[in-house]
């Protein structure tokens, strides 16, 4: 596992219901809308000098629900709505894989698709960041497996997925958050004070 100590914190998110509403297989630019503090969130961590880091499954695309040119514009419409309000995520990341559905090279036993701690290590090496200090955020409990797995902490939030499984599904879970947010902003706010202590 590499746990460079070099590098700086960053904050990885969860796209679907974590900074966009969850709407099940989002094939559509014209459904994605962001959550009410989705850009008060970003904004703080552009504004602290945190990379804010979207890493999130598609297997939609291993299903062929959509294209990867569609995956693109969806993700362009996710941008563009937050540059509206003048916050910026510094890097995208997508495991596009599914084990089992569809053809190679997306039906595949990737290293990537969350649980699995790929898109955060990728985007370490990429980036030059500090995974012991980073935080990664979601609404299910993959997304804190993968931060966990990385060596990062893992919020989860309560939002899209977040409270039927934190009210419902908590006890069948191998994993603990390190913390549980109502949503992205408090999530950041709980991630701001451990990536700067
Ligand atoms: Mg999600
Ligand atoms: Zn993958």
């Amino acid at each position: 596992m590499p746990q460079g100590s070099s590098g700086r914190p960053a904050v990885f998110m969860d796209r679907d219901g974590c900074l966009i509403e969850e709407m099940g297989y989002l094939n559509h630019p014209s459904r994605v809308h962001l959550l009410p503090r989705t850009p008060a969130a970003i904004a703080h961590l552009n504004q602290a000098g945190v990379p804010a880091v979207m890493a999130t499954n598609q297997a939609g695309i291993a299903r062929d629900y959509f294209s990867e040119e569609t995956l693109h514009a969806i993700n362009a419409e996710v941008e563009r709505q937050l540059g509206d309000h003048g916050a910026h995520l510094d890097a995208l990341y997508v495991c596009v894989h599914h084990p089992t559905a569809g053809h190679p090279p997306y039906r595949a036993a990737c290293d990537c698709r969350k649980p699995k701690p790929g898109l955060l290590i990728r985007a370490a090496a990429d980036m030059n960041l500090d995974l012991t200090r980073s935080v990664m955020i979601g609404d299910k409990p993959s997304d804190i497996a993968a931060g966990q797995a990385a060596g990062a902490a893992g919020v989860l939030v309560l939002t899209g997925y977040g409270r039927g499984e934190w009210e419902y599904r908590r006890h069948e879970w191998a994993i603990k958050p390190d913390h549980v947010a109502a949503d992205l902003f408090d999530a950041v706010e709980w991630a701001l004070t451990r990536v700067s202590g």
